[in-house]
């Protein structure tokens, strides 16, 4: 775990040299005030962080919301095609849902998520770092999300929306979080990627920025943790089939932290793990290397399924119940048990390095994320490491369902709040 907090170390180093060679961002979110109560209002949130994206309407009432969600999907081709796709795309779904809704007419603030790596400078201002996960569009880095999504809303016309806020997925689940327990002090998604944010004392960032004239002796960073380990540090626990499921990534050599467990990596993992054995006459017979062959035929889902005994379901879906024996089935549970230590680990050795930073007596973390949440042991298990790691803290995890999402409309209220104090 050590690597892991020097990389941190690394990140936050005075000098700007020492920071450039490190991959994590531990970017300024210019997020420094979580709500108080005194919130009001309608505020439009937008949820994009994979292949579905979500538009909320949540009415604010002295602080507290009542929401109402719709969904959409990206169309595949969209995601490896040139980013002003995805964004007509989001912006034919706002219209469609503000239709629905009779608000065309109106004026409304938006907060958005936009759950990729992001330079920001200011609260609606983020630069896209990189694309992750699924994503693989030709441009879009380099470029500004709320610009990107503004282009697209004027594009298709007739749309009064007012991005006031960009936000990452992680930010939004700390505000989500804070709604939920004023002691969260982290949000972290446990999903097809895996990310956390986490309140920092403003003296101890160093290119320090304020929101506007905001006087906040605090700030959300977000940290970008899923590209831990990219400068090398973490080869030590890297396996053969860590490697090939690098090679196989949109985004080669990147994100391999992430790449140990998200849920967008971890079904092939464990793919991979059964191949190698049926290729070496281990498990099931030699019919299972034609199916075992796919990549995405074994899901994280599956993994989570396996855990609550479920082995008969998940071969029934894979194709190999005719193959499977009582000892598959136990090298099957064993598999699936190895990748969530291994999961609940890293999560853990990674989240230790934060609470202990920062040191409060009673912590806690949001977290949303479908790995996560279906998971019949991640929580029991993280919360046990932590328990280890972090003695001098009494750690809470709780589930933000949907923090990314409300966490945007959140971020909205806050933005709206902080530019009448400043006006
Ligand atoms: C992205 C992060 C995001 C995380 C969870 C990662 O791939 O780089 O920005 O927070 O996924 O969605
Ligand atoms: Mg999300």
């Amino acid at each position: 775990m050590e690597t892991l907090s020097t990389e941190i170390e690394f990140a936050m180093h005075p000098d700007p040299e020492v920071r450039s060679r490190t991959p994590i961002l531990n970017e300024n979110t210019f997020v420094q005030t979580l709500l108080d109560g005194s919130e009001n209002g309608d505020f439009l949130a937008l949820d994009l962080g994979g292949t579905n994206f979500r538009v909320l309407l949540c009415t604010m009432k002295d602080g507290r919301c009542t929401s109402t969600t719709n969904f959409y999907k990206l169309p595949n081709e969209t995601l490896s095609g040139p980013s002003a796709g995805v964004f007509d795309h989001i912006a034919d779904s706002i219209h469609k849902f503000l239709t629905e809704k009779n608000l065309l007419g109106e004026t409304l603030p938006l907060g958005f998520t936009f759950s990729f790596p992001m330079v920001q400078e200011s609260l609606k201002k983020g630069i896209l770092r990189t694309w992750t996960k699924s994503f693989s569009c030709p441009d879009g880095v380099g470029e500004d999300a709320v610009k990107m999504l503004e282009d697209a809303l004027f594009r298709k016309g007739d749309v009064n929306v007012n991005v006031v806020a960009i936000l990452n997925d992680a930010t939004g689940t700390l505000l989500a979080g804070s709604y939920l327990d004023h002691r969260c002090g982290i949000g972290m998604i446990l999903g097809t990627g895996c990310n956390a944010a986490y309140v920092e004392r403003v003296e101890n960032v160093k290119k320090w920025q304020p929101n506007g004239n905001s006087r906040s002796p605090q700030v959300v960073i977000d940290i970008e943790w899923g590209a831990f380990g990219d400068n090398g540090s973490l080869d030590f626990i890297k396996t053969k089939y860590d490697a090939a499921v690098d090679a196989h990534s949109n985004h080669v050599g990147s994100y391999g932290f992430e790449k140990l467990f998200a849920g967008h990596y971890v079904g092939d993992l464990g793919r991979l793990i059964m191949l190698d054995l049926v290729q070496n006459g281990v498990l099931f017979t030699p019919e299972a290397e034609s199916v075992l062959s796919q990549w995405g035929v074994f899901k994280a889902g599956h993994i989570s399924a396996i855990e609550k005994g479920h082995e008969t379901i998940v071969l029934d879906e894979i194709g190999l119940t005719h193959l499977a024996t009582e000892q598959d089935l136990a090298i099957m549970r064993q598999i699936s048990s190895m990748l969530t230590l291994r999961t609940a680990q890293v999560v853990s050795g990674a989240l230790a390095v934060f609470i202990r930073r920062m040191q409060w007596q009673e912590l806690t973390v949001a977290i949303d994320g479908s790995l996560y949440r279906y998971h019949p042991k991640l929580h029991e298990k993280i919360t046990l490491w932590l328990e280890e790691l972090c003695p001098l803290t009494q750690v809470k995890l709780i589930d933000a369902v949907d923090g990314s999402g409300k966490g945007a409309a959140f971020a909205a209220a806050v933005a709206v709040k902080q530019q009448s104090q400043s006006a």
